[in-house]
């Protein structure tokens, strides 16, 4: 592409994607990496050849390139991108690059959460319905990669708010909101409007034959969408029955009404439980119809999904006490849906890196349902000041095998262990995933 330099900031899945992408499209190509690059993915850059350093940013020669693809996981606040701002080179994300060289339909996903779950139910119901279909974005194998390599009619992207900060041309064709509550402020000078304000940009360029599909009940996303006007047709869902809502619940059932077909289907049959799978299903549900799954197929679909792990997995029945692992509930709000779906008397694990949390929105579930609390951090002492005084038994614990142990002697037959952190996992786990990998080796062990 006439010497036309592309430089990558981060070599993780995203940018090691956009790497190959950019190759491929024959653009000059330098991936730079201020940490150790896994195994995997400096393998994968050698074998095709593309040019790259890591430990360490060569501000020169990044400072030439034409455009730059930055890395989710990468803060505005690094030095290397404030420089970049100064001299004017356009940073967007792998999301936008890659959405430039495919006419693929685009099915995106945001939210605070259950970003995950619906978008891996919406890959299961149109993969079952024998489309032609690809999952990425945060999720599996780089977007940009599978357009480089693969040739998929219909893409079901997973889209945090960091990668949609970097979108400027993309547009869903169909693009669903679950709900916007307060994340990851550390990374957005406290200030909720901006996270919001990214989030909001799932509906940029939307046309009114586009589909937004946005949980009503949720006061954040309705204020957004009185003061944005959205372009595209609107599918709102929600629990009850109100203002056009394309899918609600009455009476035990769920209810899908597109195109004026009215869809039904016993909520008991449902694969995934609690009130936020309920919404997650409704979202997936709205998405399949718009896209002509018949009723049957996504009936079964809708029943038959394994869901997701670390997502309130069931981990195993030990002496009549169930374990669960929601490791992936990693903010307050997550651990609300989780508490409010259990029904037993609960000891709850949590507790890591704080993002800022306020308690206060799990308390009356915390007094209603939850009998013994470990704190399982670094430092406690956050939750030891709210919770004191409020749950009978508090203990403390260093490691995941302490903290099932503690689980394992306070429960009596007919309990729940619930790990459900509200918190990040970087005090002592690699991530979430060994966070919860932990959880579940424990609990096999007892
Ligand atoms: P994300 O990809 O947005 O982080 P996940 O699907 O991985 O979302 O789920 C993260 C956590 O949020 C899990 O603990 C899960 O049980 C919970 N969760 C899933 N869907 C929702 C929802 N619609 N509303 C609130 N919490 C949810």
């Amino acid at each position: 592409m006439d010497g036309k330099l592309i430089v990558i900031l981060g070599g993780g899945e995203s940018g090691v994607g956009a790497a190959i992408l950019a190759q491929k499209k024959g653009f000059e190509v330098f991936l730079s990496d201020n940490g150790t690059l896994a195994d995997e993915h400096r393998q994968t850059l050698q074998s095709y050849r593309i040019d790259f350093e890591e430990n360490g940013h060569t501000e020169l020669r990044i400072l030439r390139a034409d455009e730059i693809i930055k890395s989710p996981g990468i803060p505005d606040s690094m030095p290397i991108l404030q420089k970049i701002s100064a001299k004017g080179v356009p940073v967007i994300s792998e999301i936008e690059f890659a959405g430039r060289y495919t006419d693929a339909k685009m099915i995106c996903i945001t939210g605070s959460n259950g970003k995950t779950t619906t978008a891996s139910l919406i890959y299961h119901i149109l993969q079952s319905a024998g489309l032609n279909v690809g999952l990425g974005g945060n999720i599996g194998k780089s977007f940009a990669r599978q357009v480089a390599e693969e040739s998929y009619d219909y893409y079901v992207l997973e889209l945090s708010s960091f990668q949609l900060e970097g979108v400027y041309d993309f547009k869903a064709d169909i693009a669903v909101l679950l709900n916007i509550t307060p994340d990851h402020l550390d990374r957005y000078d406290h200030n909720l409007q901006y996270y919001v304000d990214a989030k909001m940009r799932i509906i940029r360029n939307q046309e009114t034959e586009d589909a937004f599909i946005y949980w009503i009940d949720d006061p954040l996303v309705t204020k957004e969408i009185e003061k944005l006007k959205p372009a595209a047709t609107s599918y709102p869902f929600g629990e009850k029955k109100k203002d056009h809502a394309a899918a609600y619940t009455e009476n035990g059932k769920l209810y899908i009404q597109t195109k004026g077909n009215i869809f039904d289907m016993e909520l008991e049959l449902l694969a995934l439980e609690g009130i936020h799978n309920v919404y997650n299903s409704m979202a997936s549900g709205i998405v399949a119809k718009l896209m002509d799954v018949s009723d049957e197929q996504l009936r079964a679909s809708l029943s038959d999904f394994k869901g997701v792990p670390h997502r309130l997995e069931k981990v195993a029945s030990v002496r009549g006490v169930q374990y669960i692992n929601d490791s992936k509930a990693t903010n307050v709000n997550s651990c609300w849906y989780a508490l409010q779906s259990m029904r037993t008397r609960t000891v709850l694990i949590l507790g890591g890196t704080d993002k800022g949390n306020d308690y206060t929105e799990i308390e009356e579930l915390v007094r209603k349902k939850v009998s013994t609390l470990i704190f399982l951090g670094k430092d406690n002492s956050k939750l030891h000041a709210f919770f004191d005084g409020k749950v009978d038994v508090i203990r403390e614990a260093d490691s995941m095998k302490k903290a099932v142990d503690i689980a394992y002697q306070l429960t009596q037959r007919g309990d729940t262990v619930l790990l459900s952190p509200c918190c990040a996992s970087f005090d002592l786990f690699k991530n979430y995933e060994d966070r919860g990998d932990q959880f579940r080796e424990c609990v096999r062990r007892l």
